[in-house]
Order: structure tokens, then C-alpha cells, then sequence
């Protein structure tokens, strides 16, 4: 049977492409909606104190241009509340819908010469930061919406000269104040953006890490497992002569069966920790199987390796028997002897078949085997 691949709307995966890199996840979405309305509630209050001056100087008509500031820092702090109960969407919508009508209005105001329609080229980049990829329709009303009203100032005679007479000065001050509204806003963004992005990426570097190490590593004993010790056999292959080991408890069933499998598997752990601390840095210890590890020892001779896991047997043998609660634990070792590149399965047949010697000859004993003929001497 074949699994059938789930079918992806055509609409889904344009919009995955397109917010690919850009679209903050849904963990940082409180924040970034958060930070966007209170960025823009700092801002309208910022420049609510010059909306006034404008106003007193010229009432009735710029007194409309005060009080539409007063209506954003509402909203804004409306946003903000909506937001804190987790209504993101209605948090966004009109966080956005309302600068899109205020700033239209004060283009109509102040004429399109103060610059107030220039911030509605901001809103298609918002839209991308602030809705998520699920919420693209919002975000594209948005930004048509913003757009629209952009062209509409540039194209419609009713923004040509504004209502208000305020001088030249005013109108070009109105002009740089929007202008550096929009940079603050692009870069603010761009900045929010790649802060969450490089975030998450160096999370998912971590986690991704994280789950290789834990790919390698046997849970129970904290060393390698086979497949995490598979590369390093290889590489040992390549550098040069080399020895592995197979060492096996003896008659560990019988230690599960009278102390129980919890107990056995302590036994285990111990069994790796104490074969850790007798290698050392001359190799490298990995569980196999159930009671079996394997241990690389690069670069070694036969004759040392055999004594060198010789120890490592006694090593064990005397920690158990020290503990006269416990059963007795000890390991027989099969040790094979391989040239350079010898393939990891022949070296391992060799060990294998050493160990079942071991085992044979009556437990408790090295035994080894080189794949070349040694030399004397
Ligand atoms: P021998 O000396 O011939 O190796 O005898 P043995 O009893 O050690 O070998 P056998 O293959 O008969 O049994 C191995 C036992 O190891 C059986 C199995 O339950 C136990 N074992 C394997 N993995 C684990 C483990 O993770 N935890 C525990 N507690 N026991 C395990
Ligand atoms: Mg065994
Ligand atoms: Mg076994």
C-alpha cells in the first residue's frame, strides 16, 4: 500500500513561499502585534503635542487633525487591551484599518505636500510581520486597502490643496516628519523581524543538535549506540591499524532474574561508566546491544589491546566484588586485530567470534584474534 501525500491548497503554499523567512511564528505573534501598536501609540502621542499647536493656530479645520490623533492613541490603547486577551486578529485589523483612514484624512487636510499619505506605504510590510500565514487574507485587504488609498491621495483633485492654511514651514516640517515616520517604521520592522528570525533559527540549531546527540547516545548507559559510534569506527578504519572489542556480561539474565530488570539495568550503566573510566582517552566505548558494548581501540597492536581490556575486566570484576550485597558482574571480551580499511563487518565477525570463545573457555576472560599475521619478537 502506497501512502497517499496530503494535497497543500495551491493558495496555502503560495502564501508559505511568499511569507517564508518573513512571517514570524505564532509564539512571537503576541509580540510583534504588541510592539506594533505600541509603537504606533508612542508615536501618535509623540506627535499629538504638535497636532495641538496646529490646531490652536488654525481652529476649526486642524482641530479635526488634533482630534483624529486623539482617536488613534484610543484605538492604539484599544489594541493593546484586545491584544492582552488574545484577540490578535481584531487587534490587527484595527490597528491597521484606523491609521489607514487617519492618515488618508490628513492627507486630505494638509494637502498631499505634507507628506501624511507617505506612511500608508508602510502597511504592506506591517501586514507581513503582523498577520499570520492563516490570516494572509487579512493581511492582503490591508495592504490593497492601504494601497488604494495611497493612489487615491495622489490621483484625487481633493488632496491637491488642503483645508487648513498652514504655511510653507509647517507642511514641509508635516513632510520630514512623515518621511522619518517611515523609516523608523520600515527599519523598526526590518530589525523586529530578523531579531525573531535569527532567534529561532539559533533554537532550531540547538534543538536540532540536541536531537543528533540524542540520535548517538543510548538513553540507559550515556554512551554511543550503534549508531552513533558507526562514523567513529569508520574513521578508525582509515587512520590506520587498529583493535576492536566486544565484551559481553556473563550471565546477566541471572542478575535481572534474581535483583529484577530495574536492577539490571543499574547494573548496566555501572557496567558503561566503569569501561568509560578504563579506556579512557585510548578508545572509545559504545553499546552494541542489550548487554554488549563495544569498545575501538585505534591504533593498538593485538597483544596490547588484549591486556589493555584485561584490565578493564579486572577493573570490573574487583568493583563488583567489592559490593558483597550485589551479584557478581563480569565480562567476557572477544578482541579482534585489523590492517588499515579493513571493513568494519569483518573485524566485528572476528571480535564476535572471539567473545563466543570467551564465552566458551568459561567466561570472565579476554580473547583476541588479528585479520593479519603478527609479528614476533
Ligand atoms: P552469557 O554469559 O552467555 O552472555 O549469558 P547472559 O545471560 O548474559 O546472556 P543472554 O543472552 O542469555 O541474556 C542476556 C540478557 O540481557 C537477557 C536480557 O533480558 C538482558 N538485557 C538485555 N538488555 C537489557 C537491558 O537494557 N536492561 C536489562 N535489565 N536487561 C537487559
Ligand atoms: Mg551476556
Ligand atoms: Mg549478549
Amino acid at each position: 500500500m502506497t501512502a497517499k501525500r496530503a494535497r497543500v491548497p495551491f493558495s496555502r503554499a503560495v502564501i508559505g513561499v511568499v511569507n517564508a523567512g518573513v512571517t514570524p511564528l505564532d509564539r512571537m505573534r503576541a509580540r510583534s502585534v504588541m510592539a506594533a501598536n505600541r509603537f504606533f501609540l508612542v508615536s501618535a502621542i509623540v506627535s499629538l503635542p504638535w497636532a495641538i499647536v496646529i490646531a490652536l493656530a488654525d481652529p476649526p479645520v486642524t482641530a479635526a487633525a488634533g482630534l483624529t490623533h486623539l482617536t488613534m492613541v484610543c484605538v492604539w490603547v484599544i489594541c493593546i487591551d484586545l491584544n492582552r486577551r488574545r484577540l490578535y486578529l481584531s487587534a490587527t485589523l484595527s490597528g491597521l484599518l484606523v491609521p489607514i483612514a487617519q492618515f488618508t484624512f490628513l492627507a486630505s487636510v494638509f494637502s498631499i505636500d505634507a507628506g501624511f499619505q507617505l506612511p500608508l506605504l508602510t502597511v504592506g510590510a506591517i501586514a507581513f510581520v503582523v498577520f499570520t500565514p492563516q490570516e494572509w487574507l487579512g493581511g492582503l485587504v490591508m495592504t490593497v486597502l492601504a494601497t488604494g488609498a495611497l493612489l487615491w491621495t495622489y490621483g484625487g483633485s481633493a488632496f491637491d490643496s488642503g483645508e487648513a492654511s498652514v504655511s510653507d514651514g509647517h507642511l514641509r516640517g508635516f513632510a520630514v516628519a512623515n518621511v522619518i515616520l517611515v523609516v523608523v517604521i520600515v527599519s523598526t520592522l526590518a530589525w523586529f523581524n530578523n531579531y525573531f528570525f535569527v532567534r529561532e533559527r539559533r533554537r532550531n540549531e540547538r534543538l536540532l543538535d540536541e536531537a543528533e546527540i540524542a540520535a548517538r547516545t543510548d538513553s540507559l548507559t550515556e554512551v554511543y549506540n550503534r549508531r552513533g559510534v558507526s562514523p567513529v569506527l569508520s574513521q578508525t578504519a582509515r587512520a590506520g591499524t587498529y583493535c576492536v572489542a566486544l565484551a559481553d556480561l556473563d550471565r546477566f539474565k541471572r542478575i535481572n532474574d534474581r535483583l529484577g530488570h530495574g536492577a539490571g539495568d543499574v547494573v548496566l550503566s555501572n557496567v558503561a561508566r566503569t569501561l568509560v573510566a578504563s579506556v579512557g582517552d585510548r578508545g572509545t566505548v559504545a553499546r552494541w546491544g542489550g548487554e554488549e558494548f563495544l569498545v575501538v581501540l585505534p591504533g593498538m597492536e593485538l597483544d596490547e589491546a588484549v591486556a589493555f581490556m584485561d584490565e578493564a575486566r579486572k577493573a570490573l570484576e574487583t568493583e563488583y566484588r567489592s559490593d558483597g550485597v550485589l551479584e557478581r558482574v563480569t565480562i567476557s571480551v572477544g578482541v579482534a586485530h585489523a590492517p588499515r580499511y579493513t571493513s568494519k563487518d569483518e573485524v566485528l565477525r572476528l571480535a564476535d567470534a572471539k567473545l563466543y570463545d570467551a564465552k566458551a573457555s568459561g567466561r570472565n576472560i579476554v580473547v583476541g584474534a588479528s585479520l593479519t599475521p603478527q609479528r614476533r619478537g
